[in-house]
């Protein structure tokens, strides 16, 4: 491959280009085409049906809220689960947390998870993990025999047009509240508002309906289309915008993004996302 070629998501009217060297891997799963780029200056980039699901240069910011947000919300969790996340990069997150007991992951396409271990080591070693248990299938089927049995469930999904759909239901959103013990949180992939605002309105009333305390939160994440993308939290636990806890010493050395002040500014929304999720 000369140099100077280039990739783009295009999506929604809008595209995000990236200067590649060399396509190491381009794979059709049962559900998805996986591909994965050593790029001019980002890293690797992994896409899923041509949609950016991650580079190495800016996923420490997503995975670390995607992880962090949630458990500090929490402030006691043992047992977690992700839904989707078959990169591994929020596993790696979880697993800096030693009072972590259980850390399940469902992922629907095994093959994502083996590229990913071959492509991707950096963000795969939460694999690693000897807490981790995985599970290869559905995730709004594996949450539904789950009654009472989750601290935390991270929902790190593909956009709805695949085999994610299910995971934007206002039902899937029913099941995940009754899989969680009681002061349980969620924190599921909840889109751009600049993006897909009917989208994001839609999750929000979701996590609203569902959950005595909600908030959305946005992560920024520059190779994502828009710069960002958003986040939905919900819990009848506690209000989840303030962290329950103090980040240890040991755990903030290893942070790039996630802190305190973060924690609480994430959830500040301009007033047009105020709007579209839950009013002003
Ligand atoms: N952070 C990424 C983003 O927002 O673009 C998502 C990354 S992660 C690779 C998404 C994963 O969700 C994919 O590996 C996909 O296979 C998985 N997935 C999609 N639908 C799923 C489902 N119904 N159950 C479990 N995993 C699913």
């Amino acid at each position: 491959m000369e140099p100077g070629e280039w990739v783009t998501e295009a999506a929604a009217g809008f595209g995000m280009t990236v200067e590649i060297r060399e396509k190491l891997c381009c794979r059709k799963s049962q559900f998805q085409t996986i591909e994965v780029y050593e790029t001019a200056k980002l890293g690797r980039l992994l896409m899923l049906d041509g949609i950016i699901q991650l580079t190495s240069f800016d996923e420490f910011a997503y995975h670390e809220m995607m992880a962090n947000v949630p458990l500090f919300a929490h402030g006691g969790a043992r047992r977690v689960l992700v839904i989707g996340g078959g990169d591994g990069g929020v596993l790696r997150e979880l697993g800096r947390h030693p009072e972590l007991e259980e850390l399940d992951i469902c992922e629907i396409d095994r093959e994502v998870i083996a590229a990913a271990r071959e492509f991707l080591p950096g963000t795969a070693c939460g694999f690693d993990d000897p807490r981790v248990r995985v599970h290869i299938a559905d995730g709004s089927v594996f949450v539904r025999d789950k009654a009472g049995y989750y601290d935390v469930i991270i929902v790190d999904s593909t956009d709805p047009g695949g085999p994610g759909a299910p995971l934007f239901n206002q039902d899937f959103y029913r099941d995940l509240k009754r899989a969680l013990r009681p002061g349980g949180v969620i924190a599921t992939q909840s889109e751009s508002p600049f993006l897909l605002p009917e989208l994001v309105a839609r999750l929000n009333a979701a996590t609203r309906a569902c959950f005595r305390y909600a908030g959305y939160a946005s992560i920024m994440v520059p190779t994502y289309p828009t710069g960002m993308i958003g986040m939905s939290v919900g819990s009848d636990g506690r209000d989840v915008t303030e962290p329950a806890l103090e980040v240890p010493p040991e755990l903030a050395r290893q942070l790039r993004y996630y802190n305190t002040a973060m924690h609480r500014a994430a959830f500040a929304r301009p007033n047009f996302v105020q709007d579209m999720t839950g009013g002003r």
